[in-house]
């Protein structure tokens, strides 16, 4: 059924506007935009080595990136988290997020907030917060040098690690997300855990997901939380709290550090029934769901005119399409992905 409630279009007409409702109930409340497929890093489970990078036309500019996501913020969507590829080396997006700063001012956007490698931390953490970002995710599997460095390929533990002393300098809320990964950092996850909550930092683990081919064999990456999370209560008070973030996490408190640790666990546990999210890439292209190949094109409406009425009529079509749910399956017979796109495509 749909929601009779209207949202209010005060950036573009002050008109009112319908939610976006899907075929199933569900309010779309969470969006999140991959603002460039590109990357400083080529973490194992994410990249390939080589990769080949969209060319610059396709992208959406930084002006159809404000345009897109305002639409959405009038249709209701509360939340907002830009990610990529890693969103902080796309130039000048700081002027995307101080434009985006003023829904938040109207109180149309609830949050505004990013995914990051953290490479870039050190230099953007300040104006992030003065753009009005409170809270942001880090994404960290290792504590170890040279397993980072394996791990991504390209990266620098140390340029991490200054990031995120910069943002919790400056004020900025910051959450882990580690990658759990059979053989590689396994042994590390408590040693892991125990640092971030010891700096007042949740950590949510993550399931290595089948998106892209990366050259790597997912069934040897795999890592199902299940064992995980055993394994941690052999050694800690996993207490299960209620606490949610708007995301799929489900969380504990682990009474011995006195953090929070959550668990994404898109393959050993659905919930798609609860789903309140959508993705937009960095070409405009709407995922109604991050483990379905269906997709809708906003770029096209977005070019065709200076009104956003094709864009708005594009948003009411594709949403009546999201699915009910996803199809990842980790098969043991071989390493094709389930969804051919990186997830440096969709947007972790
Ligand atoms: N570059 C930023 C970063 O690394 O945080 C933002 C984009 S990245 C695609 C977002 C998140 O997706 C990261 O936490 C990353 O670890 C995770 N990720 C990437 N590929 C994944 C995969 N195949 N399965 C599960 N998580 C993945
Ligand atoms: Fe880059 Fe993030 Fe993918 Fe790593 S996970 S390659 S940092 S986009």
């Amino acid at each position: 059924m749909l929601s009779p409630d209207l949202s209010f279009d005060a950036a573009q007409f002050g008109a009112p506007r319908r939610p976006l409702v899907d075929s199933f109930a569900r309010a779309v409340t969470y969006l999140r935009v991959s603002v460039t497929d590109r990357c400083d890093f080529r973490c194992v489970y994410c990249m390939a080595e080589h990769m080949t990078f969209l060319p610059k036309p396709e992208l959406l500019t930084l002006e159809e990136l404000d345009r897109l996501c305002s639409a959405f913020v009038a249709r209701g969507v509360k939340k907002l988290r830009l990610t990529g590829g890693e969103p902080l080396v796309r130039r000048d997006v700081m002027t995307l997020f101080r434009s985006l700063g003023r829904h938040l001012e109207t109180g149309a956007l609830e949050e505004l907030t990013l995914t990051t490698n953290g490479s870039q931390l050190a230099r953007f953490a300040a104006d992030l917060k003065a753009c009005g970002v409170e809270r942001i995710n880090v994404s960290l599997d290792t504590l170890d040098p040279d397993r980072f460095r394996a791990l991504t390929r390209w990266g620098d533990l140390n340029k991490v690690l200054a990031g995120i002393d910069a943002a919790q300098a400056a004020g900025l809320k910051v959450k882990l997300n580690a990658v759990a990964l059979r053989g590689e950092n396994e042994d590390e996850l408590p040693a892991l855990i125990e640092w971030a909550h010891g700096r007042g930092m949740d950590v949510s683990l993550i399931e290595v997901m089948p998106l892209g081919e990366t050259g790597a064999d997912r069934m040897d990456q795999y890592l199902p939380l299940s064992a995980v999370r055993a394994s941690l209560a052999r050694h800690w008070t996993l207490e299960d709290i209620a606490y949610r973030t708007g995301g799929p996490a489900r969380y504990v408190r682990i009474a011995e550090t006195g953090g929070r640790l959550g668990f994404i666990t898109p393959l050993t546990h659905n919930f798609c029934e609860g789903c309140n999210r959508v993705r937009v890439t960095c070409t405009g292209t709407l995922y109604m769901c991050l483990g379905q190949e269906d997709a809708a094109d906003l770029r096209a409406p977005l070019r065709a005119s200076e009104s956003d009425e094709a864009l708005h009529a594009a948003l009411d079509d594709a949403i009546l399409r999201k699915p009910k749910g996803h199809d990842f399956v980790i098969e043991r017979r071989g390493s094709a992905p389930a969804v051919r796109r990186h997830m440096s495509v969709t947007g972790g």
